[in-house]
């Protein structure tokens, strides 16, 4: 049975981007860059105005206060008016090209604001106040890496250099399939030892959440016909994630029926807890999960496996969120030789956080996994925690831990 890192890796080594494509700027906000973008110009274009004042040359102000001829005005935007001649100067706004013969710009703030003549009273220095040509950036530089996720700042540069379109990487379509004869679907009459497909939409809405596609192929019955009509139809997708019906009970036949379906099973069952009987393979080059059907193993598992890798195959680097460490809050007692994923709360508390169980940690106990900020990984080998101990807590929410892949 693999470790927890153990069956990480595996997944991760074995998965990678689907495709790319190009998408309007606005539709790359939360993906990563298929191509390294070079700039196709400086930036600025051309040396231009810090600040609102006035263009001199600063040989002309060496003992301040002194008086300047104003010859011109421009706005940002405007035509460029002369070149600044000795002992004259020209009114200039933020952003506007410099005139030539200039070397500074003295702000509005360190003059009279006269618009004949104008005094400055404070010391000029050369080059002041200059935006100059490429000193953001130089034509041909590489200014976005293949492998940057695209937040507002990339948008801003993207747009700055007039690329209305970005290649990316292609968010994989996700099949997502729940079996069991005891499911019904959302909406319908729930019959007695019937239970809600909940599963879907969890994992659907997990999908969503991590920037992929989901497409609910519905329910398989527990039975190899039905089981083999849907996992084909999962196989379709660019991933199948499955749930139920693949721990050791009489109808558990999810495994079997990939296999008999050309699904290669890297392996089954984890050392964790909850979630263990999962099951990972391949399909060709396409990842297939099989998670266990309880709600909360089946967004544990999804939270712990499947979100990275879903990840990677958007091209992201960073695809394990953050750890933080937290000082537990309870004395906690589990078995040897699993790693534990308890639901805690975190409070942060001068300068640290405290990590409280959300509550009851069955694994049939949904609400505290509705509770719960982070999943406080305790390790394999260890049976005893006591309140005041230092654990990590990885969260469902919030930062992003690096990772290699
Ligand atoms: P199984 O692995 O098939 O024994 O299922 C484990 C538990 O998860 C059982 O209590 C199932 O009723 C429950 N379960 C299975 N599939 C779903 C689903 N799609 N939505 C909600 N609960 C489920
Ligand atoms: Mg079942």
């Amino acid at each position: 049975m693999p470790t927890f890192e153990e069956a990480r890796s595996t997944i991760l080594g074995n998965v990678k981007p689907v495709g790319v494509e190009r998408v309007a700027i606005l539709q790359a906000l939360g993906r990563v860059t298929a191509e390294d973008l070079l700039a196709p110009r400086d930036m600025p274009a051309c040396d231009n105005s810090a600040m609102d004042g006035y263009a001199v040359r600063a040989a002309d102000c060496h003992a301040v206060p002194l008086k300047l001829r104003v010859t011109g005005h421009i706005n940002a935007g405007g035509e460029i008016p002369g070149p600044v001649t000795p002992g004259c100067a020209i009114r200039i706004m933020t952003g506007a090209p410099l005139p030539s013969g200039c070397d500074a710009v003295v702000p509005v703030e360190d003059t009279d604001g006269g618009r004949e003549t104008v005094t400055v009273t404070a010391p000029v220095t050369p080059r002041q106040h200059i935006r100059f040509t490429g000193e953001d950036v130089g034509k041909g530089e590489r200014v976005i890496p293949a492998g940057t996720l695209i937040r507002p700042p990339e948008i801003s540069m993207l747009a700055s250099f007039g690329m209305a379109e970005v290649p990316v990487f292609r968010p994989p379509l996700v099949a997502i399939l729940s079996t069991g004869d005891e499911l019904v679907d959302v909406g319908e009459p729930v019959g007695e030892g019937k239970i809600v497909n909940s599963n879907a939409f969890s994992l659907a809405a997990a999908v969503m959440e991590s920037g992929a596609v989901p497409r609910i192929v519905g329910i398989a019955r527990d039975n190899r016909e039905s089981l083999r009509k849907k996992i084909a139809e999962g196989l379709e997708a660019d991933c199948l994630i499955t749930s139920a019906g693949v721990s050791a009970g009489d109808s558990d036949l999810v495994r079997e029926v990939l296999a008999e379906l050309g699904v290669d099973q890297l392996f089954w069952k984890v050392a964790i807890k909850p979630g263990a009987p999962l099951a990972f393979g391949l399909h060709g080059e396409k990842p297939v999960f099989a998670l266990p059907g309880n709600p909360v193993s089946t967004l544990v598992t999804f939270e712990e496996f499947v979100r990275p890798a879903l990840l990677k195959m958007m091209g992201h680097r960073r695809v394990i969120k953050q750890y933080l460490r937290a000082v537990l809050q309870d004395g906690i007692r589990k078995k040897q030789g699993k790693v534990n994923f308890l639901r805690v709360r975190l409070v942060p508390s001068e300068g640290r956080y405290l990590a409280y169980s959300a509550g009851d940690q069955h694994t049939g106990i949904l609400k505290t996994m509705l509770m719960a900020d982070g999943l406080a990984v305790l390790p394999a080998d260890r049976t005893i925690f006591s309140p005041g101990e230092e654990v990590d807590v990885h969260l469902l929410s919030g930062g992003w831990e690096m990772t290699g892949g």
